[in-house]
């Protein structure tokens, strides 16, 4: 785990790529990227990010007939073109979800 209580650590947009939690926190929700901020990033030249093993894990959770919605930050989505209508954009209320993937059942 990239950090001590997992979050925090994030897939980064690329520069090319829409940056959420910029745009939130432009909007005054200063909470969607605390963690980010906070968190000690030491640990994270230890991790790679695998395109085509989330895809995998996030397609096959799609599948699932018991799967009502995934949150996973939009950058994300876009970059290993996941298009199943149960990945929602979580809002700038909620936390960014690049250094974790939200499967919430229905
Ligand atoms: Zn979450």
């Amino acid at each position: 785990m990239p950090s001590f209580i997992g979050y925090g650590i994030c897939e980064e947009p690329r520069p090319d790529e829409v940056n959420t939690a910029k745009d939130c926190g432009r909007r005054g929700f200063w909470q969607y990227n605390f963690l980010r901020e906070i968190m000690p990033h030491g640990n994270k030249a230890n991790f790679t990010f695998n395109e085509s093993k989330t895809k995998d894990l996030v397609e096959l959770f799609a599948s699932e007939e018991a799967t009502g919605k995934i949150f996973i930050e939009p950058h994300m989505v876009k970059r290993i073109n996941l298009t199943s209508n149960k990945i929602r954009f979580h809002g700038c209320r909620a936390v960014r979800h690049d250094d974790h993937i939200h499967v919430q059942l229905k």
